[in-house]
């Protein structure tokens, strides 16, 4: 695509969603399908659950598309970006929803396990987006981006300095973004959730967490794809470098 391109503003929306098989972004997957935007669906290793959402979101008369690729990976995301951009044309949005945690105290935290985290969930902001960012502001029409961090990250939890250093700085990498991509009417902002039933917090003692929620109760992952729904819409167009938290009243 040229310098100057720009795209049919009646074309299609795509919005590559990072983590899109399971849990919180499977819902942001199926919430923006209801809402007109067609989807790519990015997973690591689960195919047989990455196809099921794609199916889910042809259900509701979008367009889905799978696209593996470990978002730590830099070059793997280059190449499956690139040429996802050249064979279907730039993307409306993205949301950043890949996450990982390694929990553990900090003395005891492997340098390895650190690394996998940070490079997970923090390195995946310049992996995805770099290579996707000139693209969406040569298509001259505005955009959105979402990034997902956590309640952990504007707070600091016991035991999660790795996930907690890596939500916190992907809070300081989205607002940084958001200016310089303001006067191109691409909003960035984050979303940070509370305590979402997914796999990611299998195996916690769900009761006594609930009781440590104002609401009582654990969220669920439509209640965190509302709200990336929301910063999608048009109605959120003067809305960006903001953390919006969904968490039943923690903090
Ligand atoms: P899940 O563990 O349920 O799902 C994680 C998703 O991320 C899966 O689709 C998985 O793909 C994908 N994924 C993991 N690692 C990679 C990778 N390296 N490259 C590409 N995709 C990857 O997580 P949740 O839905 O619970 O969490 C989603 C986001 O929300 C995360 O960023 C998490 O930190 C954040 N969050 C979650 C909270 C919660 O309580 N659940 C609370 C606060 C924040 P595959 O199936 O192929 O493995």
């Amino acid at each position: 695509m040229s310098p100057r391109a720009t795209v049919d503003p009646n074309a299609p929306r795509r919005v590559l969603v990072t983590g899109g098989s399971r849990g919180i972004g499977r819902a942001i997957c199926l919430a923006l399908a209801a809402d007109g935007f067609d989807i790519a669906i990015n997973f690591r290793a689960n195919h047989a659950a990455a196809a099921a959402v794609a199916a889910e979101v042809e259900a509701t008369g979008r367009v889905a598309s799978l696209l593996p690729f470990d978002v730590g990976d830099r070059a793997a995301c280059a190449e499956a970006l690139v040429g996802d951009i050249a064979a279907n044309g730039p993307y409306f949005g993205v949301v950043c929803n890949a996450g990982i945690r390694a929990d553990a105290a900090f003395p005891t935290i492997k340098g390895e396990d650190w690394d996998r985290v940070l490079r997970t969930n923090l390195d995946a902001f310049y992996n995805v987006l770099q290579p996707v960012s000139m693209p969406m502001i040569r298509a001259r029409r505005g955009g959105r981006i979402a990034v997902m961090t956590s309640l952990a990250g504007l707070a600091g939890n016991r035991g999660q300095t790795s996930y907690a250093a890596s939500k916190a700085g992907l809070i300081g990498a989205a607002k940084s973004l958001a200016q310089e991509l303001a006067k191109r009417k691409i909003t960035v902002n984050c979303v940070a959730p509370g305590l979402i039933e997914t796999e990611m917090i299998e195996g916690a003692a769900v009761e006594g967490l609930a009781a440590m929620i104002p609401m009582r109760r654990l969220g669920k992952p439509q209640e965190v794809a509302a709200v990336v729904s929301f910063l999608f819409s048009e109605g959120a167009a003067y809305i960006t470098g903001e953390t919006i938290s969904v968490n039943g009243g923690m903090l």
